[in-house]
């Protein structure tokens, strides 16, 4: 059922964590939950030896800007021709996004030692950001739309997470030890500022010792006017009553 369309030729990294997608069938599917028409500026994170990015390519975007760490994977990517493409020697977890243009298009089979960072970067660029789809690791998919960690709710505060499809290890080569899923980001269009290097801190620190009831974090008062209730533990809250425990802290100037 799968078959490799070009030889690669080079030597596979564990730690890039460089598990190439072998499935044309997957790479098409990413591509139209991403719906990717005329104009769109595309983001390609860690290319590697460019399967989805030569479906990208197929379609009518304006320009396609590729990022990658590993020089013998940008070699391999040099070969496709194409005037659009623009290849990028970079780290994806501290690219500055938002100096490529205005409403980016991120796709990418993530790395998956660092697809965490790579995703808390996509918030914080959320500004340039209206789209992302992003194949990661099973369980994390599942961790992120269920909101139960602090980067959840950092993402879910922005973006409308929406679990796409398992994908199983025999579509990568070589095969990864465990499932993984695309998920789609779509930002939402909240008026609310929010500032989130402020936000991140107060939700890692929620986050922190997480059997503890939250009158152990919080002041009783910061509780009762938020209305949650301070027995409660911080995996027991919505994303509602986080976001107000943050409005009120940061009103109280905490
Ligand atoms: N998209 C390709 C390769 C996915 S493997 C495919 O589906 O076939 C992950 C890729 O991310 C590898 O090419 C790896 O070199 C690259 N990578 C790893 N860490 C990176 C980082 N921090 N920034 C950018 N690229 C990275």
């Amino acid at each position: 059922m799968l078959k490799l369309r070009r030889r690669v030729k080079v030597r596979l990294k564990k730690r890039y964590g460089q598990h190439l997608l072998i499935s044309t069938g997957v790479a098409k599917k990413i591509l139209d939950v991403a719906e990717l028409g005329d104009g769109d500026i595309v983001v390609e994170i860690g290319p590697g030896t460019g399967s989805l990015t030569k479906e990208i390519l197929k379609t009518p975007i304006k320009e396609l800007h590729c990022i990658e760490i590993d020089l013998e994977m940008i070699n391999e990517l040099k070969k496709l021709e194409d005037e659009r493409l623009r290849i990028h020697h970079a780290d994806a977890s501290e690219f500055h996004y938002c100096e490529l243009g205005k409403e980016l298009i991120l796709l990418g089979n993530l790395p998956y030692n660092v697809a965490s960072l790579i995703i808390e970067r996509t918030v914080f660029c959320h500004h340039c950001v209206k789209l992302a789809v992003f194949m990661v690791q099973k369980e994390v998919a599942e961790k992120l739309i269920k909101c139960s960690s602090w980067l959840g709710c950092f993402v879910n505060t922005i973006f409308q997470i929406n679990y796409v499809m398992t994908v199983p290890p025999r579509f990568f080569l070589p095969p990864p030890k465990v499932q993984s899923a695309v998920i789609k980001l779509v930002r939402k269009e909240n008026k609310t500022k929010i500032d989130l290097k402020k936000y991140k801190a107060f939700l890692t620190m929620l986050f922190s010792f997480r059997r503890k009831t939250l009158r152990n974090k919080l002041t009783e008062d910061l509780l009762q006017k938020a209305l949650v209730d301070p027995l409660k533990r911080v995996e027991e809250l919505s994303l509602e009553e986080i976001q107000r425990l943050f409005f009120i802290y940061q009103l109280e100037g905490a």
